[in-house]
């Protein structure tokens, strides 16, 4: 199963019920759980997990270069590329590499030939594992597997980051997609093929106001929906009565805890500080994947 972890916005602690969910899968002893950060923008859920990486590649987009001796300054490639990424002005072909999505379109409409491929670097993806401790009631636990992208600093290209990252999850029994915040193209490519996504809000008008659009977009996308409302206690009822309103169904409120903040401030687990938290983890698990997550 693969569960989508998003937010309508940045900041509302979604990296912290992704990385704590996976977690409490892994160290329950649900074999093979992979947590996987396609929040290439600010990956971060590595500074909680400390995973020992032991595979890294770098990620490309091909791009157009042109032989200008070949070519006939017919504009075709101009015409077919729709991210301005390639210009014909006079007997000048241009290229603004940066905005080049590597379709390939311009390459295959040009009639004289003119144009090859080469690749720019806008990313990296790494592999690891993270080591879990054992479960606390003596059950063995397991390996966490950890996937993440990078983008490189500059770059505006994330979906193809976020495919590679996802190339490289095998077929496993439970997979937790940390997706970038927002409803932007990034968090589409992050959550398509997901079996359920969970959504992490706080009680607060910018929270429910982004809220609404995550909703929106996961039913554009077919997707089955929960939400976690996180810091419950401060805020207003607003999410509350959205969610009623729109039959989402609230998997957990996390309260506002001053222990949960500072735990993630130093980059530590909140499970090894709140011992409430992995039961927190569990149930919300279980709600969604109808197992029962072990002891
Ligand atoms: S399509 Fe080919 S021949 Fe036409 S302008 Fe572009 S590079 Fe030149
Ligand atoms: S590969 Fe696609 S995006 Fe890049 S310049 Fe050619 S048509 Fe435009």
């Amino acid at each position: 199963m693969r569960i989508a972890v998003a937010s309508g916005k940045g900041g509302t602690g979604k990296t912290t019920v992704a990385v704590h969910a996976a977690v409490t899968a892994a160290s329950s002893g649900i074999n093979s759980v992979y947590y996987v950060d396609c929040d290439v923008e600010e990956p971060n859920g590595h500074i909680f997990l400390k995973p020992d990486i032991i595979e890294r590649e770098t990620v490309t987009v091909p791009v157009p270069v042109i032989d200008e001796s070949a070519c006939t300054h017919c504009g075709d490639c101009g015409q077919i590329c729709q991210f301005n990424a390639i210009a014909v002005i006079l007997d000048k072909v241009i290229t603004f590499n940066e905005l080049c999505h590597g379709c390939g379109g311009c390459t295959r409409v040009c009639p004289a030939g003119a144009i090859t491929e080469s690749t720019r670097r806008i990313g990296s993806v790494e592999r690891g594992v993270a080591r879990i401790r054992e479960h606390e009631t003596g059950s063995k636990g397991s390996a966490l597997h950890f996937v993440h992208g990078r983008l490189d600093v500059g770059e505006p290209l994330a979906p193809p980051v976020v495919r590679r990252v996802k190339e490289r999850i095998p077929d496993v029994p439970l997979v937790i997609i940390d997706a970038p915040p927002g409803a932007s193209c990034p968090v589409v490519e992050s959550v398509r093929d997901s079996d359920y996504v969970l959504l992490v809000t706080e009680p607060t008008p910018f929270g429910l106001n982004d809220l609404e659009i995550a909703v929106e977009t996961m039913r554009e996308l077919h997707l089955p929906i929960g939400v976690v409302i996180n810091r419950a206690g401060t805020g207003d009822d607003g999410v509350k009565k959205f969610c009623n309103r729109e039959g989402l169904e609230i998997l957990d409120e996390i309260p506002d805890d001053r222990r949960i903040a500072e735990l993630y401030s130093r980059g530590e687990l909140v499970t090894d500080g709140v011992a409430e938290f992995e039961d927190r983890m569990k149930r919300i698990l279980e709600k969604i994947t109808g197992m029962e997550v072990a002891e």
